[in-house]
């Protein structure tokens, strides 16, 4: 009698113990494994030019520096470079084949976030550059009319001189790849993952066929959850830089040739332009320690915040 009401008080002290603990969270597995960091351009293609640096080299810098910063953090964490020295990636002798070159890598490596990095550019001239532009009108003597008529009248003429256009473009863009080129995206989604996410009970892994309505369709779902994956990734890095002071343009959609690399990976991918090097003081930033630093920090951030949701599937896996 006495063992049991021992026994029962044990049992609701150790009740009363268990419902005092924090609630244990199960560590939740992470599902971001592979990272992808492409710095733009290289080798015989240095991108936009600075005043005293290149974009080839100034992308290269950050995407190291972000790297180092992400395995540090994450150890466990996959990463893998499209280059890592100033040569075009993979040693590739055109910029297409570049392109291809890391798109594939990032396919074949099963990479499951694509981050390039870009500098931007805009006007005339890094720096700044002089426009023509008229500065008054100087008087000359001029005939006109012929014989009785003939008179000197007084006419103008323009001068011209040069005025200063100093190169004001400035801010940060993150780039992610144009819904309207769905079809192409369509095509580079991972099989495996197509058949394992989507439809678990398929066991024959032939490959999905884009001419097939339904299977097109099915494609093209993960294309867009790659869409909104990249998007919510790209919204975080805007917002990052945003709070460093930065000036952020935003989020934006292009389709041109630079942007293809975007529609050629079979996973979520975004490009950011950490800043214009055409600008004098954004070159400089964008150059600087401190420049660096922050800007690896904001991608850190948003990357962070990012994996977290993937891990946590906050970001649906499902359509
Ligand atoms: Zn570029």
């Amino acid at each position: 009698m006495k063992r049991t009401i021992l026994f029962v008080g044990i049992g609701f002290i150790s009740l009363a113990l268990v419902s005092f603990l924090p609630p244990v969270n199960p560590v939740p597995k992470a599902t971001l494994k592979t990272l992808i960091i492409d710095p733009g351009h290289g080798g015989f293609d240095p991108g936009a030019r600075g005043t005293m640096s290149t974009e080839a080299a100034v992308s290269l810098e950050v995407a190291t520096k972000f790297g180092k910063a992400v395995q540090k953090e994450f150890p466990d964490m996959k990463i893998i470079f499209t280059r890592t020295t100033d040569v075009m990636a993979g040693n590739k002798r055109t910029k297409d084949e570049g392109l291809h070159y890391r798109a594939n890598l990032a396919n074949e490596s099963n990479g499951e976030l694509f981050i390039s990095i870009h500098c931007n550019s805009a006007g005339k001239k890094a720096g700044g550059w002089y426009d023509n532009v008229i500065t008054g009108r100087t008087p000359y003597k001029k005939t006109v009319g012929k014989g009785k008529k003939k008179k000197t009248i007084t006419a103008y003429r323009n001068t011209y001189g040069k005025v200063w256009h100093e190169n004001i473009a400035h801010g940060t863009e993150t780039y992610v790849w144009a819904m309207n080129k769905n079809d192409a995206k369509v095509n580079s989604v991972n099989q495996t993952e197509f058949y394992g996410e989507i439809d678990s009970t398929v066991s024959n892994l032939t490959l999905p066929d884009p001419s097939d309505p339904a299977e097109k369709a099915r494609m093209l779902i993960y294309a867009q959850h790659y869409f909104r994956k990249s998007l919510s990734l790209a919204n975080l890095i805007e917002q990052e830089f945003s709070s460093t002071g930065r000036l952020s343009r935003g989020v934006k959609q292009r389709n041109d040739a630079g942007i293809w690399v975007l529609q050629a990976t079979g996973m979520p991918s975004i490009l950011v332009e950490i800043g214009f090097i055409s600008n004098k003081e954004e070159e400089e930033y964008i150059n600087s320690e401190k420049g660096q630093d922050e800007i690896v920090e904001d991608i850190l951030n948003a990357f962070r915040v990012y994996k977290q949701k993937v891990d946590t599937k906050q970001i649906s896996t499902a359509p």
